[in-house]
């Protein structure tokens, strides 16, 4: 038989479903379209193919490669780049996607001019910046400017809507105040080029509280969704949203324990610095029962945000390849070759998915 190799990715299939439609169905109320964003998990195409069986309008991502991914793997819906794009990519933007986010006027130049030589119409939603601070037009004269450009000028590009993405530099949260700005600009603009936009683009999993609460404004049509599909945690977590209509625990990271010895809690020796170049501090809690599993920073990133789903857990410190954890206080008695499993949040999925030491294993049910 072959053997079971750790650490792997625990990937259900039947709740990533389940968290889709329900969250598509949402939307659907409310007359909302859905981009279901799959770069949380670095475009595993199966799941990517979840969304696309789903129905959603759009597959966005902010990386070519994973959407490349997924046209390999057969997934036909259209394809929306959410990073704004570099110079340097925009022919594989007209190549591979339909539809992309775009705030710089010479990058929607050369875009069009990519889908000119394509003999194709690429469909670009304009960005605004509404103070989180990211991407988008800062001034509204320089963004009703572009939408008269694209409209006018640039015979290739298809002006499909405007659109805002908050909660993810300045941290500012997609209030419907916020939301009604974006509205008004697009009117302002429509009321530049004389017909109206099909697209006003509100934001990603931080704008999904305003369907929640039922205070969507009006003419909001189309959500970015990632995270609070796949994971559905940070609304609940951050937010204090009821969102047991989700399922939290589509991925469930599993490692082995490769030691277990009662240790002391305070390094002994002259400390200096540790392998990543950091002087960590230590708490001196005298000999403690303690376990290290075979995984460590390269496949997750930052320890502390691994959430371990037994009791009794406590994460110390992790190097590349080790997590060291103090597990006296677990109401079992941890053996070498145990398996343990962690809940993922949004900092360390996106690592886990991208690790090729972690096998991924896919149920269904
Ligand atoms: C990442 C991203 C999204 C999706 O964000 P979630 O929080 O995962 O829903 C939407 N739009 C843009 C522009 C993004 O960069």
């Amino acid at each position: 038989m072959k053997e079971e190799r750790y650490p792997r990715l625990i990937i259900n299939r039947a709740k990533l479903r389940h968290n889709i439609i329900e969250v598509k169905k949402l939307c659907d109320d409310h007359g909302i379209e859905m981009a279901g964003v799959i770069k949380g998990f670095n475009g595993i195409p199966q799941c990517t193919e979840e969304f696309a069986k789903a129905g959603v309008s759009y597959i966005g991502s902010s990386r070519l490669e994973q959407l490349q991914r997924a046209a390999d793997f057969g997934v036909k819906t259209p394809f929306m780049l959410i990073r704004i794009p570099m110079l340097s990519e925009v022919s594989q933007v007209v190549e591979i996607t339909d539809i992309s986010l775009a705030s710089d006027i010479e990058v929607l130049k050369a875009l069009d001019g990519a889908a000119g030589q394509q003999e194709k119409i690429h469909k670009v939603i304009l960005m605004a910046d509404l103070g989180d601070l990211r991407e988008g037009f800062w001034e509204e004269e320089e963004l009703i400017a572009a939408a008269l450009m694209v409209e006018n000028d640039l015979k290739n590009l298809e002006l499909a809507g405007i659109g805002t993405n908050l909660g993810c530099y300045g941290a500012i949260a997609a209030t419907p105040e916020k939301l009604r700005q974006l509205v008004d600009l697009a009117e302002v603009i429509e009321a530049a080029i004389g017909r109206r936009l099909k697209y006003i683009s509100g934001g990603a999993t931080s704008s999904l509280p305003r369907l929640l609460e039922d205070n969507m404004p009006e003419r909001v049509n189309l959500l970015r969704l990632g995270e609070g599909v796949i994971l559905a945690k940070d609304l609940m977590d951050l937010w204090g949203y009821d969102m047991s209509f989700l399922y939290q625990d589509v991925f469930t990271l599993q490692a082995e324990v490769v030691e277990v010895r009662v240790k002391p809690s305070y390094p002994v020796g002259e400390i200096v610095v540790d392998a990543f170049g950091h002087k960590p501090e230590y708490t001196d809690k005298g000999m403690r029962k303690k376990a290290l599993v075979a995984l460590g920073k390269v496949d997750y990133g930052n320890c502390f945000e691994l959430l371990p789903r037994e009791k009794g857990i406590e994460i110390l410190g992790a190097s590349s390849d080790h997590t060291i954890l103090d597990v006296e206080d677990m109401d079992r008695d941890l053996k070498v070759g145990d398996i343990l499993e962690f809940d993922l949040c949004y900092a360390t999925i996106v690592y886990v998915t991208s690790s090729e030491n972690i096998k991924r294993v896919f149920i269904d049910g």
